[in-house]
């Protein structure tokens, strides 16, 4: 038994474990998804692969609204394959 009524099964512990997880969560939510937009995932690479291999047009940039010189400043401009903030002109 325990004695100060506090052992690993105490609903308050796993209120503050919970409580604990959901703000590392908060906390390090911004930094994961920032990581996941550092490169191409193996999904992007195979995408380009199989657009090069059909002969498409792989430059992203050609169709990008932020195809200009202030709005832009990735080196990758005017021949980026992939990149994380691509949108579609017109949309
Ligand atoms: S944001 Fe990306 S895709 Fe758009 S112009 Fe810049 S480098 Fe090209």
């Amino acid at each position: 038994m325990h004695g100060g009524g506090q052992g690993f099964e105490s609903p308050q512990l796993h209120k503050k474990i919970a409580l604990l997880f959901s703000e590392a969560c908060e906390l390090f939510l911004p930094f994961l998804m920032a990581k996941t937009k550092v490169g191409p995932t193996w999904i992007d690479k195979a995408k380009i692969r199989l657009k090069k291999t059909l002969g498409m047009n792989i430059f992203l940039c050609d169709s990008c609204k932020w195809n200009w010189r202030s709005a832009c400043h990735y080196p990758e401009r005017p021949n980026a394959v992939w990149c994380p903030d691509y949108q579609k002109k017109g949309k």
